[in-house]
């Protein structure tokens, strides 16, 4: 065999050389599971972090969004204090309020209980202490 046996970059040998002791590898900060590379948490928990607050509202905002290019949203309605006192509020909150507002407005004499009730949420949802988003996604968000 020219050249002879030189060893494989595949050998156990290799893969061990290369293998750091799960000891010194960085583990999640709050399981400490190993955590994903370059951050402080697992996968589980960067999913939980991330991904989740930021998911939630967001097929709301979308249908907000596509009535809004379709022009079915309300321009009476984004007028009034109960719509524009939303600006801020967390996405989660805001998009599910918001669409509530409008799916109830064209039934707002005719249901006028629910019209109230739906307001009164989107209500005491913006006197709700807390941080407010800087919002520019939409101009019918900051209005
Ligand atoms: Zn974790």
């Amino acid at each position: 065999m020219p050249g002879g046996w030189k060893g494989s970059p595949n050998s156990i040998a290799a893969l061990l050389r290369c293998q750091v002791p799960r000891e010194l590898l960085p583990k999640c900060k709050r399981c400490r599971r190993l955590a994903v590379s370059g951050q402080e948490l697992c996968i589980g928990h960067i999913g939980r972090w991330v991904s989740q607050p930021d998911k939630a509202g967001r097929a709301e905002s979308r249908t907000l969004a596509r009535l809004e290019r379709a022009g079915l949203l309300p321009l009476e309605l984004i007028a009034l204090p109960v719509w524009r006192n939303l600006v801020g509020i967390a996405t989660a909150q805001r998009a599910p309020a918001r669409l509530a507002l409008v799916q109830v407005w064209d039934r707002r004499y005719t249901e006028p209980m629910r019209w109230a009730q739906v307001q009164r949420q989107a209500i005491n949802l913006a006197k709700q202490p807390g941080k407010r988003q800087n919002n520019t996604a939409y101009w019918y968000e900051n209005r």
